[in-house]
């Protein structure tokens, strides 16, 4: 296990939608140190849209879920469990705009605000803001949720990088009074990922869940995936040495 060093991890989850989420939960509740770094905390497992399905057994997503809750309710539910798990699990707001990149293996992620963030494990939850455009009626806005932003820098680096994307969109039906609206975005291409290990295999090191991989799939499923991607690094951990993963 890594000493206790600011900034450096056993994993870095860039992305606290739900997918993210689940995976730093479940890392933390098993020992290892976590950062979960997100874009804005206050949209941290938030749903902005209608909850399709319910969730699964055994993900953080049950264990907030009520029918009915609101939005905002389910979500502070969420984040004081995540912050519960401090010190070994480190939520904090800010933008990922690089990986850190040596020899081929990622070791972290340089941010917008200026820290470096170090891990031997980057996972990247990034959802539907790579290239995000969000259009409501007549509307267009660099967006990846209704309200917000989606900053270029991430996805144009990860381009000069070489990493290959697939056109994917998402859209959400007029609700209590507000219009629909759609959001086109970026995936990862599927042969950049792979599905069994969810490893994103230009690099080592680096793994990929959610939208930003999928390019689609309910607030339950991609919790389910979040846990799924938890499970695979917890073998890591215990039965590699992670420097080959
Ligand atoms: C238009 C729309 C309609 C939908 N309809 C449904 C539905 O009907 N039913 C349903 O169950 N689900 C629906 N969903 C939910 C959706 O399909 C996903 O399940 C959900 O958003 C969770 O995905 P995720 O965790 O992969 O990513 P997201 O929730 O998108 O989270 C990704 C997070 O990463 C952060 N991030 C991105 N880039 C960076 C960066 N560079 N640095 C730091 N943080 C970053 C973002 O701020 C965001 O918080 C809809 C979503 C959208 C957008």
């Amino acid at each position: 296990m890594m000493m206790d060093t600011p900034n450096r991890y056993d994993v870095l989850v860039v992305g606290a939608g739900f997918a993210g989420s689940e995976v730093a939960y479940r890392l933390a509740q098993n020992g290892l140190r976590v950062g979960l770094l997100t874009q804005s905390l206050d949209s941290l497992f938030l749903p902005v849209t209608e909850i399709s399905d319910p969730p699964a057994e055994g993900t953080l997503f049950a264990e907030v879920y009520e029918e009915g809750l609101p939005p905002f309710l389910l979500h502070a539910r969420a984040k004081w469990r995540l912050e519960s798990l401090a010190p070994r699990l480190h939520l904090f707001q800010a933008t990922a705009t690089r990986l850190c990149i040596e020899d081929g293996r990622v070791l972290g992620v340089e941010s917008w605000e200026g820290p470096e963030y170090r891990a031997r494990v980057t996972v990247l939850a990034l959802g539907s803001f790579l290239g995000a455009r969000l259009r409501v009626g007549e509307i267009e806005e660099a967006a990846g949720r209704l309200g917000e932003a989606a900053y270029p820098d991430f996805y144009a680096h990860l381009r000069e990088l070489g990493f290959r994307f697939e056109p994917s969109s998402l859209s959400a039906p007029p609700f209590k009074g507000a219009p629909g609206y759609t959001v086109r975005f970026d995936r990862f291409a599927s042969e950049e990922w792979d599905r069994e290990s969810c490893r994103l295999t230009r690099f080592s090191g680096l793994f990929g869940v959610g939208v930003c991989v999928l390019g689609s799939g309910s607030y339950a499923q991609v919790s389910l995936e979040g846990t799924r991607l938890a499970e695979r690094l917890l073998e890591f951990f215990q039965n590699l040495p992670v420097e080959d993963a």
